[in-house]
Formats: C-alpha cells, sequence, structure tokens
C-alpha cells in the first residue's frame, strides 16, 4: 500500500489549487486524476463555449492573468491549456489517469482504492467538480421515441444536430448560449424558461463582472448569507463571453427568433406541457436585477468611483402573450430536445457518513464531519464565487489552513 499525508482527487483548477497551497504548508500529497489535467475542459464543453469570466478574473493561487487581453473570455481549449500549464508551473505532484473508486475511513485517515493502487492518507481532499454530471428531470422518460436528447455535456454544436427543431430546456447560463448558437444554425428554438438570474453583460461601461468583484458580492461568505441552501441552488447567470461583449438575455434571443415558454412541468402522452409562471419568474428576474444594480450604484457613490457612465436600467422582459402552454411532442415540430437544467456532483466513490437523506453531501464550508475529509468547488462553499476558477485560492487557503490544523491535532 502506497501512503502520503494528503491525497486530493481531480486535477482540475480547484485540486491543484488545493495542492499549490498543501505544498506551500510542506503537506505531502498526491493529485489522483482520472484523465489528464483539466480533463471536464477538454472532455465535457461543446465547441463555441467561452468563459463567461473576463481573463483578469482567471486568479489561481501564485498566479494572475498575463496575457495582452484582461477584459477577453478565454475559451475551453485554451482554458484547459492554462490549467494545464499551472500544473507544470507549480509542479504539481499529479498522477493522471487514476481513476479514484472508493475512499473510506480507516484507522488514523482514509484508504483510497484507485483503478491503479491502494493509498493510506491521513486526509483526503475532493476536487472532482461541483458540476461534474448534467442534471436531467425525472420527466424525460416521458420524452416519445426518435426525439435525440442531450446534456450540455454531450452537445458539441448544432451540425451534430438532427435538422428540425429543438426545445431547450432551462435558461441559465448553457440554455442561453446553446438557444442562442442552435438558432443561428437555422433551427427552430423553443427555450423553457423556469427560474433564471438575469445580467447584463456590461453595466455602466465596466463588465457587470467587475462590479461584482469590486462591491464585494462575490466574496460574501457562506456564514453571512441568510438562506445558504437557497443561495447554493441558485441558477448560473445569463451571461456569455464573446468579443463585442454582448447581452445574450430573454429579450436578445426573442430578438432573434427564439421562442420562449414557460417552464417544462410535465410530458404527458407525449405533450410536453409548460407552465404559465413565464410572465412571473421574468418578473422577479428583473426585479432581482433592480436591486443589483441599486446596489451597484450606492457602492459607486460612496466609493466616489468617478469617470464611470451614467446609471443604466434595462426594458423589461418582453413575455410573449399569449405564451404556448403545449407542446405535442409527436408532431414532428421537435427533433431534438437539450436538457440545460444544471449539473451536480458524483460523490459516489465517497463512503464516508457525510451524506443526508436525500444523498446530498453535508459540509460546513468544505469541512466534513468526517475529519480529515475536505470538498472543494462546490456551489457557495464558502463563498459566492466558490464555484469560479477566481473563487479556488481563498477557499483553498481556507481549507489547507483547517486540514494542517487537524494534521497536528491527531
Ligand atoms: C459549462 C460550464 C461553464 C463554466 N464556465 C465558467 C466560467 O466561465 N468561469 C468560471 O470561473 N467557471 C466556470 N465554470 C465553473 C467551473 O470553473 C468549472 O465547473 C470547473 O471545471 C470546476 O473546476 P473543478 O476543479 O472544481 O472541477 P473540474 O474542472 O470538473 O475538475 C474535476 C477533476 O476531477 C476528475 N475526477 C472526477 N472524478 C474522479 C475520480 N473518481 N478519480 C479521479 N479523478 C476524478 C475529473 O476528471 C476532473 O479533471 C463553468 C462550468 C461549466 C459546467
Amino acid at each position: 500500500m502506497l501512503k502520503t499525508t494528503t491525497i486530493v482527487v481531480g486535477a482540475g483548477h480547484c485540486g491543484l489549487a488545493m495542492s499549490r497551497c498543501l505544498a506551500a504548508q510542506s503537506i505531502d500529497h498526491v493529485v489522483l486524476e482520472r484523465g489528464e489535467v483539466a480533463h471536464t475542459w477538454r472532455t465535457q464543453r461543446w465547441d463555441s463555449l467561452k468563459l463567461l469570466t473576463p481573463n483578469w478574473m482567471t486568479r489561481l493561487p501564485g498566479y494572475t492573468y498575463r496575457g495582452d487581453d484582461p477584459d477577453g473570455y478565454l475559451t475551453a481549449s485554451e482554458t484547459a491549456q492554462l490549467i494545464t500549464d499551472y500544473a507544470k508551473e507549480t509542479a504539481a505532484p499529479v498522477r493522471a489517469n487514476t481513476t479514484v473508486t472508493s475512499v473510506r475511513p480507516v484507522e488514523r485517515g482514509y484508504l483510497v482504492q484507485t483503478d491503479q493502487d491502494t493509498w493510506h492518507a491521513r486526509a483526503v481532499v475532493s476536487a472532482t467538480g461541483g458540476s461534474a454530471v448534467a442534471r436531467v428531470p425525472a420527466l424525460q422518460h416521458g420524452v416519445p421515441a426518435g426525439i435525440t436528447t442531450l446534456t450540455p455535456t454531450e452537445y458539441r454544436n448544432p451540425s451534430e444536430l438532427p435538422d428540425g427543431g429543438v426545445l431547450v430546456v432551462g435558461a441559465s447560463a448553457s440554455g442561453i448560449q446553446i438557444a442562442g448558437e442552435v438558432y443561428r444554425s437555422g433551427r427552430p428554438v423553443t427555450l423553457a424558461v423556469g427560474e433564471h438570474v438575469r445580467m447584463p453583460r456590461t453595466y455602466r461601461g465596466k463588465d457587470i463582472l467587475w462590479w461584482m468583484d469590486a462591491t464585494g458580492l462575490l466574496n460574501e461568505r457562506y456564514d453571512e448569507v441568510p438562506d445558504l441552501i437557497r443561495a447554493r441552488s441558485l441558477p448560473s447567470m445569463q451571461l456569455v463571453g464573446s468579443p463585442e461583449r454582448k447581452t445574450v438575455d430573454l429579450n436578445a434571443l426573442r430578438r432573434i427568433g427564439v421562442r420562449l415558454v414557460g417552464r417544462l412541468a410535465g410530458i404527458r402522452d407525449g405533450v410536453a406541457q409548460f407552465s404559465g409562471s413565464l410572465a412571473n419568474v421574468s418578473l422577479l428576474a428583473d426585479l432581482k436585477l433592480g436591486r443589483l444594480l441599486d446596489t451597484i450604484d450606492t457602492w459607486a457613490t460612496k466609493a466616489g468611483r468617478e469617470g464611470l457612465d451614467p446609471p443604466q436600467r434595462f426594458a423589461p422582459t418582453q413575455v410573449p402573450t399569449p405564451v404556448r402552454l403545449a407542446l405535442d411532442l409527436r408532431s414532428g415540430e421537435i427533433q431534438t430536445i437539450i436538457w440545460a437544467t444544471g449539473f451536480r456532483p458524483d460523490l459516489s466513490w465517497l463512503q464516508a457518513p457525510i451524506f443526508d437523506r436525500k444523498g446530498r453531501v453535508r459540509h460546513d464550508g468544505g469541512v466534513t464531519a468526517s475529519p480529515g475529509l475536505y470538498l472543494m468547488g462546490m456551489p457557495f462553499l464558502r463563498r459566492r464565487k466558490s464555484t469560479l476558477i477566481d473563487g479556488a485560492a481563498a477557499d483553498a487557503a481556507d481549507l489547507t489552513d483547517h486540514l494542517v490544523r487537524n494534521l497536528d491535532a491527531t
């Protein structure tokens, strides 16, 4: 059996940030990765995807963006390259092509079984991704045979889709990006819209994420928010990274011809049924955006920022009337359904008593109830930005401090 002090599972940016912080504290460790470094950026992203975070936000422990386009947005392959370069630069002790199949508590630590070797470690950090698997609602079973169904991790580009209409379910970052791209390929697109987070790409002349960073909103801590469960389940922001810095919200999609319907509530006898809540969820998203812009304006005034464009307010979301409530999936109108209904972690290999009755992992800012077992990269793990690349540095530093204290105490 191989031995080390700490095993980090997963060599995405979170695992590598953790590795860098452990190395800085001289903690002996290895990073076990089932594929190559940045595996998910190589294998689970569609061809045209660009980060929705500007390049200057691509910060990791000991690394800041060095290119000549700080306000641009990296492609998925550029992101994979950046993470790979970071692994080399930090000399992270990555063992690639090693899948962790189980981790269970044993005396003085954990037994880590992989498809290569067995390890004993005193501490384990899971950095296998908060968005490891696409979520697909149970109503998928009602989809009639003959319709192609895909998740965003399977979708690559419109040319791989059959001709004909496409139903995109979900209007968060993935859904709006894919809906726009598929529509531009000449296919009619229907977008089923549930709760969503409307965002302009720029506000008062600056990227909206610049504002969220400057005001401290992205740094908000998990132990400061009034409703953490809700904060952890919020949909992703409707944002796209593009050279023109364009806003892609429901109004923009409707303008180009995407048909908006409410949340997909059920599929009965092959007929998709949409909720009548489109106007309400859109109004709610408009109100929340208004509140965010109020917060930003108040901050800008207090901070005495000069040289900014004047405050703006955006047109309310235009909802079609009447909105369609049913769509017969057997009619041939829809040939493809894309489930852009979110992502979830896959911690099925963790055999420790850290899950609730619904199978959700319980943790306090990444610290689980199993001493020496930690999580990285989960939604709002310790801060609002925890799932963003920019969130890993602070979380990894905090968890490393906890891990070191725990090692010293045991
Ligand atoms: C579509 C999409 C777009 C996103 N866009 C942005 C963006 O614009 N900006 C931003 O900051 N963030 C973005 N994110 C969020 C986030 O940065 C990514 O999800 C990121 O990939 C998460 O990093 P991670 O290190 O937590 O996990 P991952 O990058 O998923 O890394 C996890 C690693 O663990 C490995 N692994 C999994 N299971 C095992 C196992 N059992 N044994 C060994 N290895 C294992 C995987 O192969 C993988 O390499 C996006 C996410 C998605 C899904």
